[in-house]
């Protein structure tokens, strides 16, 4: 039964709203029919259980009865014998007798019959306290006093003994047993106190409160009382006050309504509500509900223990409220009759229990024929006075016990712990909710950004990209453009490589017909030297026939003596015609003899004379031989240098042409050093015999051999320190250790021309080290070279000397020492030569010499004209410029260059007709650079420039 104040927000839905159905009429009483009908199936997630039946089955229960007997007052003293006790109680038995006189008497079987001696406990024990057990196990309960005014029913049901215990009644007793059972951790309970009068339910907590509606739920049944208070309650303090409070409420309630306690009822409503958790396996919750709760379903036992103080059950015009008036009467006395026919109806099994009658049977409508485990004490009183009275109220507790009722457990989702932690999880979800929507939010807006931002990169890029198209096209255009230009050029050098290889063709095919030529000639000079040995041998034949005929003479003459003799001896034998004869013969053989002689000598001396001619004609062909050679040579140069060219591309050459002149100045033919793996092969044997004659020797006994009386031993000492100058590490300890000064006393005093020319070339070997140059100068080795060119005409000994000048021409300290001592001059003189090698050099020579001017010039350390001009080598460079081999050439137009750089030789290469073969290098000259230098030289000079125009 639910409520008006603030308590229990969960209510049971569940409910037996109608009693059970009883079985149609037969015989049987209701008291043994105990099985109920069958039951209506549960609308809600409240449950029930069979509950423990004291006597009945397991869910069927009868409604116990117990009649308790008041202890004789002082009235029922006062009247003494004229009214004896009508009731006589049969304990052991629960049998009770009514005495209706003396002849007449009943017996009555209750559950229970208490003396007057009984105790409040025991009734408490008896009556009370199986249902206040059952009501603590979750099953709803009443206990219900029924009697006339005066027999004690507030005194069983309603008595405080505030201060003795053992007076008590049943609320106190009850609620004390409740507070003592549950836990205050979990459990409730809490009690409303009304009181019913006229049809109208008051509140004894509120006394403001009356009128109160009783509430049916409709679908369940369930009745409830949502206008009276409820208050919770902690402990028995707490309910003595309330008690208290409802009873001074009561009290002050019937004064008011010119009342008395005993016409209005005393309803104690104790709500307990106790938390349970019952498992799966034990749930009995329809499939539905399982949906919707978790397995640990908090639950919650809601039962209500209805206490009622009746009113009192005498007829209305015995109670002595004679002030009412009869309808009044009838009103106030409504509810206990409607209670009456209800419990009739039951007991008899009626199909119609009305219920709806009154307020108490509503209030009580599951109470009797519900699901409350129901205890009824009925109160009498020992007088015969009062005989009618008892003998009714005896009746009503007989026809109550016939009163079965079915219990159930009224067990419930605990909604409110469920809509506690639904709220919380409800909470929790919408703020995860309100999370994950903040979080996509700002998702979106961070997508949004990313998206704006790809938007603009992608433009950008874009951008760029037509950008860099427009770009490439233009670099393509561009590259295309260059590509055409370098195919053009490729295409120039490829005609230029062709003419090269054309020129190198014709070259070789010269070289060819001059090796041809030169095979001729040795076949020729074969043919001669075996024409001569023939000569020599037809000569020797032809002495030796002289001879004969010498000695045929010889012997004639002998002959002749000893036939002058016989003459004689004939003549003085007078046999002188014979001797005449004899005479005349001799003559003759004389004659013979001496023209035969005479044509002899001829012959010999025509043998001799032609022996001249061949000899004459051997060497002129030598000579050729040895000119082819040369031509020879220079043409392989010339190939080499070309094909070098060619597949350098013209690479830079100046290092070779104007370094010293390594190879050139020492020993052997220096254009085959650099081509002929063969010599080379050899030269380098050579040199590693030398190394070793010179490990073994020692440096200071090769150089003493340089002064050997013997020629042979000097020509090889010679040729084995030309060998050990040509290494660079040599160079210097050779000078150091003398090896200069006796090389230039060889070359000074010595006459052969192989010790000038190897000596020249040892010298030329030392002078390509830069601190030997000076010490060669100082100890007049210019001069003595200089005077060496002028004595020999062997091209090779020239080619050395050269050489040797050329390399002191690359130090331009030296320049003014070289020209005062005759260098420039000698080297300028061995131009007469002719030879292709010696040339070479010389212009080397000129083009170290000119090109180190020129630095000194610019850095401007030097001043005034050229020193090469004043010996004519300008001159001689403007003149023969283009006469000689492509690398000879390029050294000239090179030292040409140089010179033309300098200002103070303008007047001179003007005057020398300069200018036009300074134009012809300009725009002819194969080496950028030389064509460069030219072009400077033009471009720079105004004189020039003037000259030109
Ligand atoms: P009722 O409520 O039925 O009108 P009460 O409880 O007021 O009757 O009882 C009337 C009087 O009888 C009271 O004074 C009460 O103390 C007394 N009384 C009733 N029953 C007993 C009892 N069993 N033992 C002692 N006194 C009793
Ligand atoms: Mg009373």
């Amino acid at each position: 039964m639910a409520t008006g104040g603030g308590w229990a927000p969960a209510r049971s839905v569940e409910r037996h709203g109608a009693p059970p159905p009883r079985g149609g009429g037969g015989g049987g009483t209701r008291s043994k029919s105990v099985a109920p009908g069958p039951r209506r199936p549960s609308p809600s997630p409240a449950r029930s259980r069979p509950a423990p039946d004291n006597g009945g089955s397991s869910d069927s229960c009868r409604v116990r009865v117990s009649v308790r007997l008041r202890p004789k007052n002082s009235e029922d003293l006062a009247h003494g014998s004229d009214f004896d006790s009508c009731v006589e109680l049969q304990p052991e038995s629960k049998r009770l007798k009514l005495k209706k006189n003396n002849w007449s008497c009943e017996s009555y079987k209750f559950d229970e019959v208490f003396s007057e001696n009984a105790s409040q406990k025991r009734v408490y024990e008896v009556v009370a306290k199986p249902v206040v057990e059952s009501v603590l196990e979750g099953y709803n309960g009443t206990v219900m006093a029924y009697g006339q005014t005066g027999t004690g029913k507030t005194y069983t049901v309603g008595q405080l003994g505030k201060d003795d215990p053992s007076e008590r009644g049943i609320m106190v007793r009850a609620l004390e047993h409740i507070l003592s059972s549950m836990s205050f951790e979990t459990d409730r309970v809490a009690i409303s106190y009304l009181q019913l009068y006229l049809e109208s339910v008051q509140d004894l907590l509120a006394p403001e409160k009356t009128n109160i509606p009783i509430v049916e739920d409709a679908k369940t049944g369930d009745v409830s009382l949502p206008g009276a208070a409820v208050v919770e309650i902690k402990d028995l303090e707490h309910v003595f006050h309330l008690l208290q409070i409802g009873e001074a409420n009561r009290h002050a309630a019937n004064t008011k309504m010119n009342t008395e306690s005993s016409r209005s009822h005393a309803i104690l409503i104790i709500h307990l509500q106790r938390s349970s958790r019952i498992k799966e396996e034990n749930s009995s919750l329809s499939n539905d509900t399982h949906n919707i709760f978790p397995d640990d379903l908090p639950l919650v036992l809601k039962s209500k223990l209805l206490i009622v103080d009746l009113a009192g059950s005498e007829r209305i015009d015995k109670s002595g409220s004679e002030g009412h008036m009869i309808e009044e009467a009838k009103f106030i006395n409504l509810s206990l009759t409607s209670l009456g026919k209800c419990i009739n109806a039951l007991a008899e099994n009626s199909p119609h229990i009305p219920t709806r009658d009154s307020k108490l049977t509503r209030i009580l409508r599951d109470s009797f024929g519900g699901t409350a485990r129901t205890s009824l004490v009925v109160t009498i009183g020992p007088s015969s006075r009062h005989y009618s009275e008892t003998s009714s109220t005896i009746m009503f507790g007989q026809r109550a016990m016939k009163v079965v009722n079915t219990i159930k457990l009224k067990e419930e989702a605990d909604y409110e712990i469920l809509y506690k932690k639904m709220e919380r999880e409800v909470d929790q979800l919408t703020s995860e909710m309100e999370r994950q929507q903040k979080l996509i939010k700002s998702e979106k807006m961070q997508l949004d950004k990313k998206f704006k931002e790809s938007e603009r990169s992608f433009h950008d890029l874009r951008m760029t990209s037509n950008m860099r198209i427009e770009n490439l096209e233009k670099e393509k255009c561009q590259l295309e453009s260059t590509v055409k230009t370098l195919m053009r050029d490729l295409e120039e050098e490829k005609g230029q490589k062709n003419l090269l290889s054309e020129q190198i063709a014709e070259l070789e095919k010269l070289l060819n017909k001059n090796k041809q030529q030169q095979l001729e000639n040795l076949s020729r000079t074969k043919i001669l030297t075996d024409t001569t040995k023939e000569h020599e041998k037809e000569m020797e034949e032809l002495l030796r026939q002289l001879q004969e005929e010498r000695h045929c003479s010889s012997s004639l003459k002998d002959r002749m003596s000893v036939l002058q003799q016989e003459l004689c001896d004939a003549q003085s034998s007078a046999q002188e015609s014979m001797a005449r004869e004899l005479e005349k013969k001799l003559t003759k053989v004389t004659e013979e003899l001496t023209s035969q002689v005479q044509s002899l000598k001829e012959k010999i001396s025509e043998l001799i004379s032609e022996k001249e001619v061949i000899y004459e004609e051997l060497k002129s062909t030598q000579e050729k031989v040895q000119q082819e050679m040369w031509q020879r040579q220079g043409l392989e140069d010339q190939i080499l240098r070309l094909e070098r060219s060619t597949s350098d591309n013209y690479a830079e050459e100046s290092k070779t042409s104007y370094g010293m002149v390594r190879s050139g100045s020492g020993l052997g033919n220096a254009a085959f050093v650099s081509k002929s793996g063969k010599i080379r092969e050899a030269l380098s044997g050579q040199r590693g015999t030398i190394s070793k004659i010179f490990e073994e020797v020692g440096l200071p006994n090769v150089l003493a051999l340089l002064k050997s009386e013997d020629l042979d031993v000097q020509i090889h000492a010679v040729k084995v320190v030309a060998n050990l100058a040509a290494e660079d590490i040599n160079q210097e300890r050779i000078v150091e250790e003398g090896g200069l000064d006796a090389l230039l006393s060889v070359l000074e005093t010595s006459e052969n021309t192989t010790i000038h020319r190897v000596t020249a070339g040892a010298v030329a070997n030392l002078a390509m080290n830069g601190s030997n140059q000076g010490v060669i100068m100082n100890k007049g080795g210019a001069r003595l070279l200089a005077n060496v060119s002028s004595k020999t005409e062997d091209p090779q000994t020239l080619r050395m000397v050269a050489g040797a000048i050329a390399n002191l021409c690359g130090n331009e300290k030296l320049h003014l020492m070289l020209k005062q001592d005759g260098g420039i001059k000698a080297l300028l003189g061995m131009v007469r030569s002719g030879h292709a090698d010696v040339i070479a050099q010389i212009a080397r020579g000129i083009a170290n010499f000119a090109k180190c001017e020129s630095r000194v010039i610019s850095q401007g350390h030097r001043k005034g004209r050229s020193l090469l001009i004043e010996d004519g080598v300008l001159t001689w460079m403007v003149a023969n410029s283009t006469r000689f081999s492509a690398s000879t050439r390029r050294h000239i137009e090179l030292a040409f260059c140089h010179l033309a750089q300098n200002e103070d030789n303008t007047c001179d290469i003007i005057a020398s007709g300069g200018i036009k073969e300074l134009l012809r290098i300009s725009r002819e000259s194969p080496r950028d650079d030389t064509r460069n230098l030219a072009k400077k030289a033009l471009d720079s000079n105004p004189a020039f420039l003037r000259e030109i125009q």
